[in-house]
């Protein structure tokens, strides 16, 4: 683009701005972006899910002068949404919330050894008595945050559960279905928080997640089978 005369940069995806919330937050939401992009629409644990990978992508941003012109954002729901529920039935934090997260119960598991962490972590050395602080610096959390800065490598994105068990996807089908099928963190307390999910829609309860605002990004029409149809199409394409 900058070739042809149109000033543009990829935006850092992962930057923070601290003022915000002391977390991980940054000033453009790329999920939401990519909603507005027509690539996807936001699941029930918030990620956005794209009908050909379900939620296993990354996302950035290009700024541009370049006038484009947009694609459709697609207002259907791509997520199946509470009959499914299997990312709340794999999530070992009981993060994933109805169309909505518990940010703090997720970078337990997530960011195991992200920044936070590494400053609570620290503070304790600091506070600790002289001679066990050798000790404290020797531990395994001290490999932990070196390898968090070095190689993100447990600073973020560290569980992957959410990710594997969402069926939306041909890479699903074609890479994880086998190893995906049984779900081992599943508990009668969770399966039965899934269906009172799903009664509470039936009868039109108010959602937090669904509200008028969310439910631009979440797909305003509900799910109409966009995932059952397109696994119909690709098993067609896919011989056995
Ligand atoms: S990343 Fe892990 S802890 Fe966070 S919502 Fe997904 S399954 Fe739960
Ligand atoms: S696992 Fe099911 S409920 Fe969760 S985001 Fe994927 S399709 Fe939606």
């Amino acid at each position: 683009m900058e070739a042809i005369g149109h000033p543009t940069f990829v935006t850092a995806a992962q930057e923070t701005d601290w003022d915000y919330k002391r977390a991980s937050y940054g000033r453009l939401s790329t999920r939401h972006l990519g909603v507005e992009a027509g690539l996807g629409t936001l699941g029930l644990e918030v990620n956005i899910l794209t009908p050909e990978f379900g939620p296993r992508i990354y996302l950035t941003g290009i700024l541009t002068e370049l006038e484009l012109e947009p694609d459709e954002r697609i207002t259907e729901q791509v997520c199946i949404g509470e009959s499914c529920s299997r990312c709340l039935h794999a999530c070992p934090a009981d993060a994933v919330q109805h169309f909505g997260i518990d940010k703090r119960a997720c970078a337990g598991e997530a960011q195991e050894y992200g920044f936070m962490t590494m400053l609570q972590y620290m503070e304790r050395v600091i506070d600790a008595p002289a001679v066990e602080r050798a000790a404290m610096l020797k531990k395994r959390d001290m490999y932990g945050f070196w390898q968090g800065l070095l190689r993100v490598v447990g600073s973020f994105g560290d569980c992957p559960r959410c990710l594997a068990v969402c069926p939306v996807g041909n890479d699903y089908h074609l890479h994880l279905v086998d190893h995906q099928k049984v779900i081992p963190e599943r508990t009668p307390a969770k399966l039965a928080l899934g269906k009172r999910w799903k009664a509470d829609r039936l009868e039109g309860k108010p959602v937090a997640g669904l509200s008028p605002w969310n439910e631009r990004w979440v797909g305003p029409e509900g799910y109409k089978g966009m995932v059952a149809k397109q696994l119909a199409a690709f098993k067609r394409k896919t011989p056995e």
